[in-house]
């Protein structure tokens, strides 16, 4: 062990056990499953690195802040301690919680999207890009090409490309760009980050133009620890100047406290611009809740009122980001291929290069997939061929994502590094052994959003 090496930097105070099932158990659950990890009783796994999102295990603090929770329907005292958490990292005054983060997308993009319109950002997550066609407007990821290369080292992979950024604003104008759009980090190529200096030059080139600039927040923290960690110039400052710095190159933002919030659910969205709010309140009133509760219970706005203060804690965030590169390192060491460097949540394996006697069209990441849970009660997700294939309408012919991967999340405080090292060793076993791997195939697929629902089976 190195030795400035950093052990969890809390104890374990009240404990859930999980459970190991035989491997016998194991094929038969995983069959009756359909070989798709969201059928899966969570009961039935051992180590869950489904998702890093709500997930969080929360601190002492935050359970003893439920319990001052205010449940008043309007004026809670939960909302505005919320309120002041939220205002003092971002500077926004005006801030509506919402029940998660795809709501408060879902009211930003009502307001400010009209058919026809182009929103640029550096790479958009999911939800968020659906809202905008939803409305008839048009996402557009302006992430540097490093962003998409597996192997580059880039330490700064979340990037936006600003001549592209420059181009589409002076092509389009503040008449078809209603706002810029950057995410922090950048979840949909794996939790990479953005620098402070491309976001300030981002905000400049949108402010030419008269445009403002969002930001999308879900892990602002672990995006602001990059920062402090890789840019020249940020060593000497508190992870809060730093995210307090990349909000004042913006407007306003949206968050999925489901992640870098330290708790199980919730979200809000905040604004510089009194009447943007305005507009936000009518529609959370129709759509979430009175805007000093917005879908959220007051006891939950209190907890995350805290998480946001422990997120930023840099002893919190030099465990959580070590603990994602150690598990990381220890499958480099053994020549497991993964994206590199690794971003804040997740690691990331290549499918295609771990199993490459087995075609796309045979899912190899979901066959690593399976393949864990068999053997280690490990459940992972692939994000690969199976969610980003695309069927040509008149071919009927399937078209592959270049990259087949599957995605180790961590959950925030959730596991030991012990946990990492029986993962680790899971993963390094069936690598060594990746030749006795098959695939699989589809035998039943809903028209959309398949990943969630489909069914599969060994070849
Ligand atoms: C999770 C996430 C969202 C959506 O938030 P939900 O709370 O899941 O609705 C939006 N953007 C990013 C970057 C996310 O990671």
């Amino acid at each position: 062990m190195p030795a400035d090496f950093l052990a969890e930097p809390y104890k374990i105070k009240m404990v859930e056990p999980i459970r190991m099932t035989s491997r016998e158990e194991r094929q038969r659950l995983i069959k009756e499953a359909g070989y798709n990890m969201f059928f899966l009783r969570a009961e039935d796994v051992y180590i869950d690195l489904l998702t890093d999102s709500g997930t969080s295990a929360m601190s002492q603090e935050q359970w003893a802040a439920m319990m001052l929770g205010d449940e008043a329907y309007a004026g809670s005292g939960s909302y505005y301690r919320l309120k002041d958490a939220v205002e003092s990292i971002t500077g926004y005054p005006h801030v509506l919680p919402a029940h998660q983060g795809r709501a408060a997308e879902k009211i930003v993009m009502d307001i400010l999207v009209k058919q026809g319109m182009v929103i640029p950002g550096n790479m958009h997550f999911d939800t968020t890009r659906a809202h905008m066609q939803l409305r008839g407007g048009k996402p557009l990821d302006l992430i540097i090409p490093e962003g998409l290369d597996p192997k580059s080292r880039h330490p700064f992979k979340g990037n936006i490309d600003l001549d592209k950024l420059e181009n589409v604003l002076k092509q389009h104008g503040k008449e078809k760009v209603p706002f810029v759009l950057i995410t922090i980090t950048c979840n949909n190529n794996g939790g990479q980050p953005a620098s402070l200096t491309n976001i300030k030059e981002a905000g400049e080139l949108a402010r030419r133009q008269g445009i403002p600039l969002f930001f999308d927040i879900a892990r602002f923290a672990e995006n602001s620890y990059f920062i402090h960690t890789r840019e020249e110039g940020y060593r000497e400052k508190s992870i809060k100047q730093i995210a307090q710095a990349i909000f004042a190159c913006g407007d306003g933002c949206m968050m999925s406290s489901k992640k870098d919030g330290l708790v199980n659910m919730g979200g809000f969205m905040a604004f510089n611009d009194r009447s943007l709010y305005e507009q936000a309140c009518q529609l959370s009133i129709i759509n979430e809740g009175f805007p000093t509760y917005g879908g959220m219970a007051g006891r939950d706005m209190d907890a995350l009122a805290r998480g946001l203060e422990e997120v930023l804690e840099l002893s919190y965030l030099k465990f959580r980001m070590g603990q994602v590169a150690y598990l990381a390192e220890m499958l480099l060491k053994a020549g497991v291929p993964i994206v590199e460097p690794p971003g804040g949540h997740a690691v990331y394996i290549d499918g295609r290069r771990f199993l490459p006697h087995i075609p796309q069209e045979q899912f190899p990441a979901q066959a690593v997939s399976v393949a864990l849970y068999i053997e280690g009660g490990i459940r992972t997700l692939e994000l690969g061929s199976i969610v980003f294939a695309e069927k040509d309408g008149q071919t009927g012919v399937s078209k592959y994502p270049e990259l087949d991967l599957l995605r180790l999340a961590i959950p925030r405080r959730v596991y030991t590094n012990s946990h990492m090292e029986y993962v680790a060793a899971h993963v390094i076993d069936l690598y060594k052994r990746r030749d006795t791997l098959k695939g699989l195939k589809m035998v039943y697929q809903p028209p959309v959003a398949r990943h969630f629902t489909c069914r599969l089976e060994p070849l």
